[in-house]
């Protein structure tokens, strides 16, 4: 993406700001403007309310990356997972601080900002929210889910919320 839209998105990427609906209570990451899970989503709009995740959630699926993507050679092999949060929204971002045979489905993370990546030798850093494993869960789940395809494209950290 552009760096105009990268920095027009960062305040929200770094909150994990998103929008609830007041009239149903579902809560979307990045945030709408308008409730599609709503039988009359027209009544939410312009009643979308500001709503803060708490980037806690669990690894719901997840992918071993071993061809790193450019700009993250250095990183290869790393997880992403598709992570739900307690909230509700699913999101897409890489589980760092753990090791990937260590990962498994119905582990708890939390969100954590961090480098992304640098782009080219100029530099330009993107930060963005990475996973790691919750402390309070030292408990890990005795059934070890496979590995289930979910994406092996660079993370991008934001896309694919709530569809
Ligand atoms: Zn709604």
């Amino acid at each position: 993406m552009s760096i105009a839209r990268f920095w027009r998105e960062t305040p929200r990427r770094y909150n994990l700001g998103g929008s609830k609906c007041p009239l149903c209570g579902t809560v979307y990451f990045p945030p709408r403007p308008v409730c599609p899970t709503c039988p009359q989503h027209r009544r939410s709009l312009e009643k979308m309310v500001p709503f803060q995740l708490s980037g806690d959630g669990t690894v719901f699926s997840f992918t071993v990356v071993h061809d790193a993507a450019e700009g993250f050679e250095m990183q290869v092999p790393y997880v992403m997972a598709l992570v739900k949060t307690v909230e509700g929204p699913i999101l897409t971002g890489q589980v760092v601080d753990v090791e990937p045979g260590e990962v498994a489905i119905g582990l708890k993370v939390r969100a954590t900002f961090r480098k992304l990546r640098e782009e080219g030798k100029a530099g330009v850093i993107h930060y963005g929210y990475k996973f790691t494993p919750s402390l309070e869960t030292d408990v890990r789940p005795p059934a070890r889910g496979p590995a289930v395809p979910v994406e092996t494209a660079a993370p991008t950290s934001t896309d694919r919320a709530s569809a």
